[in-house]
């Protein structure tokens, strides 16, 4: 590994693995092999202090009690908090965006603080959001339709300093009468989508990876990704 490999956090695949999310950070990796960067995933485990020098850090969604496990490393290990605070690109799908907010009620109705990274909380719904999820997204830099598959029964509420990544076009989302989805504040973005989703918004890996490496990513010409992007964008209407 030189000094200039591109370091890809995976946190917590351990407990945070249930939903195929650890393809995000395959993703990155490639697309930055790609552009002949070297690139190296990083897993951060339940046996493993959680390391703030890492270029950029995904994690995936998980089920109650695993999501209960990883919220205990996350507060007794504070690497992630400490990166994001020096600006590092985070991307948390489903269930971590539940713990990196103030708190998240269980499906049994139990209250669990987080670690307060998002401005946000989330109580249950009273059934579960499951399917396709479309929406435009409402920040800089991004201009194409973000979409995914939701799996949920968390509604998220966000705070003043959270902001929505995007309004939702089909699907449910964070669940507020507002019709947002997911959530941006500083370098950390949350989405309920699964996927995973870098695989299906390309333009969203490439705005992480631009950040995780402070340089500007020539395109990539890959036909079977905008294939991809077009069935499932179809599946949904
Ligand atoms: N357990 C959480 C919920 O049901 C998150 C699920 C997930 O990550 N897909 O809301």
């Amino acid at each position: 590994m030189s000094e200039s490999t591109v370091r890809i956090g995976l946190v917590l695949p351990d407990v945070m693995g249930t939903y195929g999310d650890g393809g995000n950070a395959l993703i990155l990796r490639q697309r930055a092999r790609m552009r002949g960067l070297d690139a190296e995933i990083v897993p951060i485990t339940l046996d493993d202090a959680v390391p703030d020098s890492l270029d950029v850090y995904t994690l995936g969604g998980a089920e109650d009690a695993a999501q209960r496990l990883a919220t205990r490393h996350l507060t007794d290990h504070p690497g992630l908090q400490r990166a994001a605070q020096a600006g590092r690109p985070v991307l948390a799908i489903c269930a971590a965006i539940q713990v990196l907010g103030h708190w998240y009620e269980t499906s049994a109705g139990e209250r669990v603080s987080g670690i307060s990274m998002f401005d946000l909380t989330t109580a249950p719904r009273e059934s579960r959001a499951i399917g396709e999820l479309v929406t435009t997204p409402v920040i800089d830099g991004l201009t194409e339709p973000l979409c995914g598959f939701e799996n949920h029964r968390g509604a998220t509420t966000l705070g003043a300093a959270a902001k929505p990544l995007g309004r939702v076009r089909h699907g449910v989302g964070n669940g507020a009468a507002d019709r947002v989805e997911g959530v941006v504040q500083g370098s950390v973005i949350g989405t309920y989508m699964h996927g995973p989703l870098l695989a299906r918004n390309p333009e969203l890996a490439d705005y992480l990876l631009a950040q995780a490496t402070g340089t500007n990513l020539e395109p990539l010409d890959l036909p079977q990704v905008d294939r991809l992007r077009r069935e499932r964008l179809a599946a949904a209407r």
